[in-house]
């Protein structure tokens, strides 16, 4: 690499134009409008041809009221599915699903068959229903060493079957779990639908037990669990992307100098979309709606080219399958586009991160979503346990809450004073925390009417104030109808942290409708058993609600006083999925067995250290290759410019200065860099718990002040010598 790659590559960008693409349309060439074409490739056995109208009927009795699924019905379904897919031109198929590593897998198959020596077009029941991927290249955290080393995929008719389009062919999409052959969960998603599974009981029963109507009719059947992911993510052209080797083996730049102007202006925010961004936005959202996401909202971010996308909210598991479809495609159109996207938590030093604000809430068969305060959620008891409930989820489980956030990447965002502390605490807001406060003293609450924003400008609607003001600084915030949890990293799979919500509230409701069950029989007052819940939850689990500055470190001082756990690293977090007592809420829910949470520290641990070696070894190999012969280069021109300046009789004074400096840099960089090769050929290929401990401790802090030296180099090194793309490149031309 060298400079003359990087101003080409700059010089690339400046020709480069907008990317048109086409908007689907009709056979005329007239614009659809997107109603039109939403969900064109997602598989609807309502519309199939094949299926008779009692199949529909059976076929969504299986999927909502899990009756069993005959083997008739799946031959009948894989035929439809197939008959759709191939009238759309697709010729493969794939179970898709994810593993723990995080990402999404698939293994794909043709629907070429031969029958009697003809050749045709085949898809089973089986091959619907169940796959056996070469499982021996995923994680497995050590089950294969005392079960067995196959691994099973299996359809999961809750997750719609989609097409996946490429310009040069389409692949059907079959949402599957991944279990071991004695059903040991291998990936995200099931464990994700046992939690899924266990709220929608605890839930349904709290509110029939709650529920002041005594008619049947006012039942309520089931409760869904709904979720809805803002994504974040930086976008640069790809020319520089490949400039930097840190982004490309580990998606994040390891150094880089500060620009005069990094977000301080926070103009960037909500700005105008630059057009080919705008053009790469709208061409993500038209495959998105192809494949029924409802991408929604889209936007600037804080930070200098960073963007976000907001889907419309779905049930959880569908929503968490999404996600997936979202960053991949995200990245896939960003390629088209010349840009590469980034979805790590922090690409940049120094300049916001990313996240995933994992909105979340519960919602009940009759419409009622129970986060939903009402005018008048000083009266709204069950709404208020509700509340109280989630308080004592996180009081209870906060550590765990933290573990499932946990990586590497959101390593730099957590207490980095710009996403939420590593400390896991709950914001409510003003009024709400009032209200709980004044029934967990045993005072009546009276509203102080506060409630309209004065804007002193007739003109304008009366706003009525949000109670629930934006507090960004909350890891878990209470924002009018959903809580958010805004721990989550950009690029995790929201399906730990979700499985793990989600047993965590079922477990406070499930000791909360033992109790309802006991105290409705001496009472039969539900409001008064209601208040009383609150009251005392409320009390027992305050220590965690936080509606203050979660940044500073008036904070981190207070929560240490109040007993909140602190967990800043992945390595101190991880540590709890080993803690048995800490994780009994999940084995006992069946949420995991105690095999498969090993599974997941072995896992987890592993991938933390994998990442991190490798970001060593890239920094020890640029500073090898690019940085030290730019900086000798750099010092043979000084050095020879003294030596003019003192032949023509000029005192070389200021020369002089910028030459010891950068000998003093050099030399700091390669004691360091040595260093951290000795950490590296000692303990580069492990992957146990020490390592990651001492990465944290020693490694991580080393390479960070490596990164300090290589920043002042690069600032006193003239441009076109530096041999890498600058944040300035990266982040400010579009
Ligand atoms: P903001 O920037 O104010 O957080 P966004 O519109 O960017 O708002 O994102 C809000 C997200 O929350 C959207 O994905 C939205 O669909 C989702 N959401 C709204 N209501 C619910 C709910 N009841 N359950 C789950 N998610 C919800
Ligand atoms: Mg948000």
């Amino acid at each position: 690499m060298s400079s003359d790659v990087r101003s080409n590559a700059k010089l690339e960008l400046f020709k480069r134009n907008t990317r048109v693409f086409n908007v689907p349309t009709n056979v005329n060439g007239t614009p659809l409008k997107v109603s039109e074409y939403y969900g064109i490739n997602v598989f609807d056995f309502n519309k199939s041809d094949i299926l008779t109208k009692s199949d529909k009927k059976n076929i969504s009795d299986v999927i909502n009221k899990r009756t069993e699924l005959t083997k008739e019905l799946a031959e009948k379904y894989a035929n439809s599915v197939l008959n759709w897919a191939t009238s759309r031109g697709v010729t493969h198929f794939t179970h898709w699903f994810q593993p723990m590593t995080g990402a999404t897998a698939e293994k794909h198959d043709a629907f070429l068959s031969f029958e009697a020596g003809e050749p045709i077009e085949k898809l089973s029941a089986s091959q619907l229903i169940q796959g056996e991927p070469d499982a021996s290249s995923f994680p497995n955290g050590g089950a294969r060493s005392t079960f067995e080393a196959r691994g099973y995929t299996s359809w999961d008719l809750s997750s719609p079957i989609f097409i996946r389009e490429n310009e040069n062919g389409s692949t059907l999409c079959i949402p599957t779990a991944f279990v071991s052959y004695f059903g040991d969960a291998l990936d995200i998603k099931t464990p994700l639908l046992r939690s899924i599974t266990q709220l929608n009981k605890a839930a349904t029963k709290f509110l029939n037990l709650t529920n002041n109507s005594k008619r049947s009719a006012d039942e309520i059947e089931y409760v869904d669990v709904t979720a809805g992911c803002e994504q974040e993510y930086f976008l640069i052209d790809k020319g520089l992307f490949y400039e930097r080797p840190d982004l490309v083996m580990g998606g994040r730049t390891l150094f880089g100098a500060s620009t005069s102007r990094n977000q301080q202006l926070d103009d960037h925010y909500f700005g105008l979309v630059p057009d080919r961004v705008m053009a790469y936005m709208q061409e993500v959202e038209v495959e998105l709606y192809k494949v029924g996401v409802p991408a929604k909202t889209r936007h600037n971010e804080v930070a200098p080219g960073q963007f976000e996308l907001a889907p419309i909210f779905g049930k959880a598991n569908v929503a968490a399958d999404q996600n997936q479809v979202i960053m991949a495609t995200l990245q896939s159109v960003a390629l088209k586009h010349g840009f590469v996207c980034l979805l790590h938590e922090k690409p940049f030093a120094g300049i916001n991160g990313s996240g995933k604000h994992l909105n979340w809430s519960m919602s009940a068969s009759n419409g009622l979503n129970l986060l939903e305060p009402t005018k008048t959620p000083q009266t709204n008891y069950r709404f208020l346990a509700v509340i109280a409930m989630i308080c004592e989820a996180v009081n209870r489980h906060g550590a765990s809450l933290r573990t499932a956030i946990a990586s590497h990447g959101n390593d730099h965002r957590l207490g980095a004073n710009e996403a939420p502390p590593s400390i896991i605490s709950i914001f409510l807001g003003d009024t709400l925390t009032k209200i709980l406060e004044a029934y967990a003293d045993g005072k009546e609450y009276t509203d102080d009417n506060e409630g309209f924003l004065d804007l002193r400008a007739d003109q304008v609607a009366r706003l009525v104030k949000d109670n629930t003001d934006r507090n960004r600084t909350s890891p878990f915030a209470f924002t009018g109808n959903k809580f958010e949890f805004r721990a989550v990293g950009s690029s995790a799979n929201v399906g730990i942290p979700m499985t793990i919500l989600n047993a965590a509230v079922t477990d406070v409701m499930n000791d909360i409708n033992e109790r309802l069950e006991k105290d409705l029989e001496s009472n039969s007052n539900i409001d008064e058993v209601l208040l009383q819940i609150v009251k005392d939850l409320y009390n027992n689990s305050k220590k965690v609600v936080f509606n203050g500055d979660g940044y500073g470190q008036e904070w981190v001082d207070e929560a240490a006083k109040r007993g909140l756990p602190n967990l800043r690293t992945s390595a101190d977090a991880l540590k709890v999925i080993q803690d048995a007592p800490a994780n009994t809420f999940l084995t006992k829910l069946g949420i995991y067995s105690p095999a498969e949470l090993e599974m997941r520290f072995n896992v987890r641990v592993e991938r933390y250290c994998m990442h991190r070696s490798i970001e060593f070894s890239t920094l020890v190999n640029i500073i090898n290759k690019d940085i030290i012969p730019c900086v000798i280069e750099h010092k043979n021109k000084v050095a020879n410019a003294i030596n003019s300046q003192k032949s023509a009789g000029v005192d070389p004074k200021s020369d002089i200065s910028v030459l010891s400096k950068t000998n003093d840099l050099l030399n700091t960089l390669v004691t360091d860099k040595e260093k951290l090769e000795e950490y590296l050929d000692k303990h580069g290929s492990s992957h146990d718990i020490a390592y990651a401990e001492l990465i944290a401790a020693e490694i991580l802090p080393l390479s960070e002040k490596i990164a300090d030296t290589l920043a002042d180099l690069e600032s006193c090194i003239s441009d076109d010598m530096w041999p890498l793309p600058t944040y300035y490149d990266m982040l400010f031309i579009k």
